[in-house]
C-alpha cells in the first residue's frame, strides 16, 4: 500500500503486500491514465495504491495492469482501470463522504472508493462475488467498506442519502431509487443502455433540483433487477 505521507484513507497492517513487479506496473498504469486524460491526482494516487493483481484470478495476474477489463467469476468482469478512474473522478468525492456502489464484482472499484471516502456501502447480486469482495477488503485492511448480497437497483435506503452513487452495470434507464437516495451536492454516475449501445451518465443533485450530463460511450455488463433488466433478458 502507499507510504504514510498519503492523504488517502490508507489502511494499516494489510495482510497482502504486492510483489515489486506489480508495484512498477501499477505506476506505469497511473502514467497511462494521466496521458488518457484523468486529471484528479487523488484518484490517480488511489489507482496507484490498490493492488489490482489481487482482484483477478491467479492465472490472469500478469495481465492485471493492462488498461482493459478482464473476466472474473460468474461471467462478470473487473472494469477497465480507465473507466474506474473516470467514474471515480466524476463522483468528486470529499474526505469523509458516504458512497453507495452497485455491482461490487471483484471489489477493485470498492477499494479505490474506500481510499477516497469515509464509508463505502457496496451491493453485489451474485452471492459468491459479494463474499469474495468482502473478504478481499478485510485482507487489504479496509474497515470502512460493507459488501452485501442483494439487488442494488433499489439502492440501500437504510444508509441514504449518499454523497456519491456509482453503478458498474448498465440498465435500460436510470433507476429512480438511486436518484432519490442522492444527497444535495452529490453525484450519481452510471452507464445506461443495452448490449448494443450504452452511455455514461452523471446526475448531480443541487439545492434546486437535478442536472444531467452525458460522458461518452461505454460497455458494461447488464444491471439485472427490479429497476434494471429482467433476469431472462440479462
Ligand atoms: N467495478 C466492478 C465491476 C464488476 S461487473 C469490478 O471492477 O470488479 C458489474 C457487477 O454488477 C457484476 O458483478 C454483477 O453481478 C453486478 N450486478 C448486476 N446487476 C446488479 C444488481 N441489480 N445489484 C447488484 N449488483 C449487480
Amino acid at each position: 500500500m502507499a507510504p504514510p505521507k498519503s492523504a488517502l484513507n490508507v489502511p494499516d497492517n494489510p495482510e497482502y503486500v504486492s510483489d515489486i513487479r506489480y508495484i512498477r506496473l501499477r505506476q506505469r498504469l497511473v502514467e497511462q491514465l494521466r496521458e488518457k486524460g484523468i486529471r484528479d491526482e487523488t484518484v490517480l494516487e488511489a489507482i496507484g495504491t490498490v493492488p489490482r493483481e489481487f482482484f483477478v484470478d491467479e492465472a490472469l495476474r500478469s495481465e492485471s495492469y493492462g488498461d482493459h477489463a478482464l473476466p472474473i467469476a460468474a461471467g462478470q468482469t473487473i472494469s477497465q482501470p480507465y473507466i474506474v478512474a473516470r467514474m471515480t473522478e466524476l463522483l468528486e468525492l470529499k474526505p469523509g463522504c458516504r458512497v453507495l456502489e452497485i455491482g461490487a464484482g471483484s471489489g477493485y472499484q470498492t477499494a479505490v472508493l474506500a481510499l477516497l471516502a469515509g464509508k463505502v456501502f457496496s451491493i453485489e447480486r451474485i452471492p459468491a462475488l459479494a463474499r469474495l469482495a468482502q473478504t478481499r477488503m478485510r485482507t487489504l485492511g479496509f474497515h470502512n467498506t460493507t459488501v452485501k448480497n442483494f439487488d442494488g437497483t433499489g439502492g440501500w435506503s437504510q444508509f441514504a442519502p449518499y454523497d456519491g452513487i456509482l453503478a458498474a452495470a448498465a440498465g435500460p434507464e436510470v433507476p429512480q431509487p438511486l436518484v432519490d437516495q442522492l444527497a444535495v451536492g452529490g453525484h450519481l454516475v452510471l452507464p445506461v443502455g443495452d448490449d448494443k449501445e450504452q452511455h455514461l451518465i452523471r446526475i448531480s443533485r443541487t439545492e434546486s433540483g437535478f442536472r444531467q450530463e452525458m460522458h461518452g460511450s461505454v460497455k458494461f455488463v447488464p444491471l439485472i433487477g427490479r429497476h434494471g433488466f429482467s433476469e431472462l433478458k440479462g
